[in-house]
């Protein structure tokens, strides 16, 4: 960027897990064939009354209140006018000037600073239906997204990089995960962002005109499409060119933003008061009842994980990374009665594991019991740290028990001396100049001995006999 300065805000929808939809009693629910969760609420047949679901605000108290902002006792919903073929009503419902929330903040760690970034507002909308385009040009459109419950979660234009605009995004989707009231897929557009950015020369006090660049769906488009929209904008200002105030599309493919539409202003949505519903009143017990019921946050488990267990932050933070992963830590820190090997066991093997299988932990084939198990049988060394290894990736593909795989398949770590004396005099046969050079004092050659033997067992000698036997045999 040079001598230039970004202004990145970001505009988040997340659709919530609700049952049913906002407004009607349609099931709340991706992926069903097109057009078959719909009725005349959703559709916006005339006459019809909509009315609102409870456990939409709730979910969205929840999330309000982990962020740390004012749930207000009073707010209201209104509507904004457009038209668009997946807009049967004419209209969204939205909040306008009176949102249900205000406030809070989101802490990032970007290349190792800390940053908050501000929330101007969490608002209450629906979601309109999906259109799509056709390879022969024609467009068709699916209704069942009319009426999903969204929160639009904006933020104020705190962000300078692309890269914190991606932890941003990692931290919203964490979050929502994390209290169960989003799955934050961006490819199914359940997790959905609108960025504004804009550049400015260092030092100068006006900000720069913003564009809008819409149609991001990963976390890794909105980074990239923000790097190239932030490297348009000052080409354009380097070549003497304005700005103007618009809106553009990410192509995912050919990995540009083509401009769509002059960005509307809030006065062409003719926002009026949605005279069909009452206003959201939110009593300060309810608000007050979520707030003690919400589940321990991401940054304080993180944190407890540091001073409970003693753990470093950097692995604290990997596994309270997403919910489910610290919650088989802990259970397995628990099991196990050894926090911190349970801690590399979940850093390493298991999330590698989910990773290689593209699985969440939800769906990972080992029980905390028996991988607690398989600890036990290093501490007792009966098998060795490589040993079991092995031993978990044959649970993984076999779904048998550590102790079947021990005994069938010889995994058992071996402390029989004689056993392991052979194979350490073969070792030492087999690299004379190895020996005479350690015998005149290059002593780091060691371990080069024991990891030949290590290797020669296949892993299977205890490491801590292996290394007796060595010194006995080189002394
Ligand atoms: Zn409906």
């Amino acid at each position: 960027m040079g001598e230039y300065e970004a202004v990145i805000g970001l505009e988040v929808h997340a659709q919530l897990m609700t049952e049913t939809k906002a407004f009607c009693t349609c099931p709340n629910r991706y992926g069903a064939p097109p057009n078959t969760l719909v009725c005349p609420v959703c559709l916006g047949m005339p006459g019809i009354l909509p009315v609102l679901n409870r456990a939409m605000l709730e979910q969205a108290m929840k999330l309000a209140l982990a962020v740390g902002a004012t749930v207000h006792p009073r707010s209201k919903f209104d509507r904004k006018n457009y038209f668009y073929p997946d807009l049967p009503k004419g209209y969204q419902i939205s909040q306008y000037d009176e949102p249900f929330s205000t406030g809070g903040s989101i802490e990032l760690k970007v290349d190792g600073h800390r940053k908050s970034i501000r929330i101007r507002r969490i608002h209450l909308e629906e979601d309109a239906g999906k259109s799509m385009h056709q390879a022969d040009g024609s467009t068709i459109v699916d209704m069942n997204r009319c009426g999903v419950p969204l929160v639009e979660i904006v933020s104020e234009p705190d962000m300078s990089t692309p890269a914190e605009a991606r932890a941003y995004l990692n931290e919203i989707r964490r979050l929502v995960r994390w209290l169960d009231v989003c799955d934050g897929n961006m490819e199914e557009g359940s997790l959905r962002c609108d960025a504004n950015v804009s550049v400015h020369r260092k030092g100068s006090e006006a900000f720069g005109i913003a564009t809008e660049v819409k149609n991001m769906n990963s976390i890794r488009g909105v980074e990239r499409a923000l790097a190239y929209e932030i490297e348009r904008q000052i080409g354009v200002v380097e070549g003497g060119g304005t700005i103007t105030r618009q809106t553009l599309l990410w192509d995912e493919t050919e990995e540009i933003a083509r401009p769509m539409r002059r960005k509307e202003s809030s006065d062409d949505y003719r926002y009026f008061p949605e005279p069909d519903l009452v206003e959201v009143v939110v009593p300060s017990e309810w608000a007050e009842r979520i707030s003690r019921d919400l589940v321990e946050l991401p940054r304080a488990r993180c944190m407890r994980f540091c001073q409970e267990y003693g753990l470093a932050e950097a692995t604290a933070e990997v596994l309270a990374g997403e919910r489910g992963v610290a919650d088989y830590f802990e259970a397995l820190a628990k099991e196990s009665g050894d926090p911190r090997r349970a801690a590399n066991w979940v850093q390493g093997d298991v999330l590698r594991i989910l990773k290689e299988r593209n699985c969440d932990i939800a769906s990972f084939p080992v029980s905390v019991s028996d991988l607690a198990g398989l600890m036990n049988e290093v501490e007792t060394a009966r098998l060795s740290l490589s040993g079991a290894k092995k031993v978990l990736d044959r649970m993984i593909e076999t779904g048998r028990s550590p102790e079947s795989i021990i005994e069938q398949e010889g995994f058992a770590q071996t402390s029989d001396a004689r056993e392991i004396e052979e194979v350490a005099r073969e070792i030492l046969a087999k690299f004379p100049s190895e020996v005479i050079k350690y015998k005149s004092g290059k002593k780091n050659l060691f371990g080069f001995f024991v990891g030949e033997t290590m290797k020669a067992t296949k892993g299977q000698a205890n490491p801590k006999v292996a290394s007796e036997i060595l010194q006995r045999l080189l002394s």
